[in-house]
C-alpha cells in the first residue's frame, strides 16, 4: 500500500469519482455529452484590476445574479459552479450522523459530494413516471439535513411539479434545507421557485452559468435562498471563489440593457436549441429502434433502445459523443443526447437514420 493510500480518509480511499464528461471520454469531434450550449460567445477583460484579489462576492455579479432571477442580493452566493454549491451547502449543514435524501436517476454529484464529506446518503427512488415518491420521502425524512432535487432532471429531463416541490419543502419545514437545482431552469423558466423564497426559509435554490448562458468554460454558478442560509454558506466559501476574469464575463453574460446584451443572445441561442431539439425528438419518434423518449423539458433527450450499445458506439466511430445511462437505476437501455447546433443536429441525425443495429 503506497503512503498515500495509507493515509487517505476511508471514505475517500472507497470513492468512484464523478464521471464527467469531459474526464470520462475524450476525442470526438461533436460533443453531445456534457447539455452545454453549442454557442461561445465574445467578451471583453479589464486586465487593470488582475493584480488584486477580487471581491469575496464581486457586488456587480451579485446585483447582476439579483436582478435576472428577481430577489434581493442579500439572497445570492456565487459560487465555482453549481457544483461548489452543492459541496457547501453539504459542508455547511451536515455533520456526523446527518444525511442527504436524493431521488435517483438524478444528478450524480449530490451523492458524490456527501460521500467526499463522509455523509450518508438516503436515495427514494423516483416514480416510474419519473414523479416524485412523496409518502417515500416522508417515510425516510429521519436524520435528513439536505434534499436535492433536480428539476428539470438530468439525466431524465422531466420537470417536478410545484405542489410535489411544495409538499417536500413541507415535510421537512423547520427540519433541512430542500436544494431545488435549476441548473437547466432557463429551458423551463416560468417553472422556477424562486419567487418562493420568502415563503419558505428552507429553500435553496441552485442556478448556474454553464448551460443555457453558454458559459461552462468559466465554472460560475450561485446559489439563492434566504440571507440567512446565505450566510451560512458565506462562512464555508473560500476567501476569494469568483476570480475578475469570471465576474466580469458573467455580468456581460447577464446584461440587459443594449440590444446585443448579454440576455437577448442567450435568448435568441435557447430559441435555435429548441428548434434543433425538436427535430432530434421527431426524428427519435420515428426511429423504429426507439421504443420510449421521455419529454424533455430542458437542452438534453433522454431515450431508450434495446441497440444502444451498438448505437452508442456507431456514434463514436461518426465523432459524435453522447451520454450512456443505460447501468443506472432505472434507465435501463438509456441514452441522452445534449441539443446542439443546426450543423451538430445534421450530423447526428444522418448518423441516427441510417443506423441499422
Ligand atoms: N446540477 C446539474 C443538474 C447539472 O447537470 C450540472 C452540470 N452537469 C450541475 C449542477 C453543475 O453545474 P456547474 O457547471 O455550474 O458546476
Amino acid at each position: 500500500m503506497s503512503l498515500a493510500e495509507k493515509l487517505t480518509r476511508n471514505n475517500i480511499r472507497d470513492l468512484v469519482p464523478y464521471a464527467s464528461a469531459r474526464r470520462s471520454m475524450s476525442g470526438g469531434r461533436i460533443w453531445l455529452n456534457a447539455n452545454e450550449s453549442p454557442y461561445a460567445n465574445e467578451y471583453q477583460l479589464d486586465c487593470s484590476v488582475l493584480n488584486r484579489y477580487p471581491d469575496f462576492q464581486p457586488a456587480s455579479l451579485i446585483q447582476a445574479y439579483a436582478d435576472y432571477a428577481q430577489v434581493e442580493k442579500e439572497q445570492v452566493l456565487a459560487s465555482r459552479g453549481a457544483d461548489e454549491a452543492i459541496e457547501l451547502l453539504i459542508r455547511t449543514f451536515c455533520e456526523d450522523d446527518d444525511q442527504i435524501l436524493i431521488c435517483p436517476p438524478t444528478y450524480g454529484m449530490y451523492a458524490i459530494s456527501a460521500q467526499t464529506c463522509n455523509i450518508g446518503v438516503k436515495k427514494v427512488p423516483l416514480n416510474s413516471d419519473f414523479t416524485l415518491d412523496l409518502p417515500a420521502i416522508e417515510a425516510a425524512k429521519d436524520k435528513v439535513k439536505v434534499v436535492f432535487i433536480c428539476s428539470p432532471n438530468n439525466p431524465t429531463g422531466s420537470l417536478v411539479a410545484p405542489q410535489q416541490l411544495k409538499a417536500v419543502l413541507d415535510i421537512f419545514k423547520g427540519q433541512a434545507i430542500v436544494a431545488v437545482d435549476e441548473a437547466y431552469i432557463e429551458y423551463a423558466i416560468e417553472t422556477s421557485v424562486a419567487s418562493w423564497l420568502n415563503e419558505y426559509d428552507n429553500l435553496a435554490v441552485m442556478r448556474t452559468m454553464s448551460k443555457a448562458f453558454g458559459l461552462a468554460g468559466i465554472r460560475c454558478g450561485y446559489t439563492l435562498a434566504n440571507a440567512d442560509i446565505i450566510q451560512a454558506m458565506s462562512k464555508v466559501i473560500p476567501p476569494y471563489p469568483i476570480s475578475w476574469p469570471v465576474a466580469q464575463i458573467a455580468v456581460q453574460a447577464l446584461s440587459a440593457n443594449e440590444p446585443d446584451s448579454g440576455l437577448v443572445r442567450m435568448q435568441q441561442q435557447l430559441q435555435q436549441t429548441m428548434v434543433q431539439k425538436q427535430r432530434i425528438v421527431e426524428a427519435l419518434e420515428k426511429l423504429e429502434y426507439v421504443y420510449e423518449q421521455v419529454p424533455s423539458a430542458s437542452n438534453f433527450i433522454m431515450f431508450r433502445t434495446e441497440k444502444k450499445k451498438a448505437l452508442f458506439e456507431t456514434l463514436v466511430e461518426a465523432g459524435i459523443l453522447i451520454r450512456d445511462y443505460s447501468s443506472q437505476i432505472m434507465l435501463d437501455n438509456s441514452l441522452r443526447i445534449s441539443v446542439g447546433s443546426e450543423a451538430e443536429t445534421d450530423a447526428l441525425l444522418s448518423v441516427l437514420n441510417e443506423f441499422k443495429g
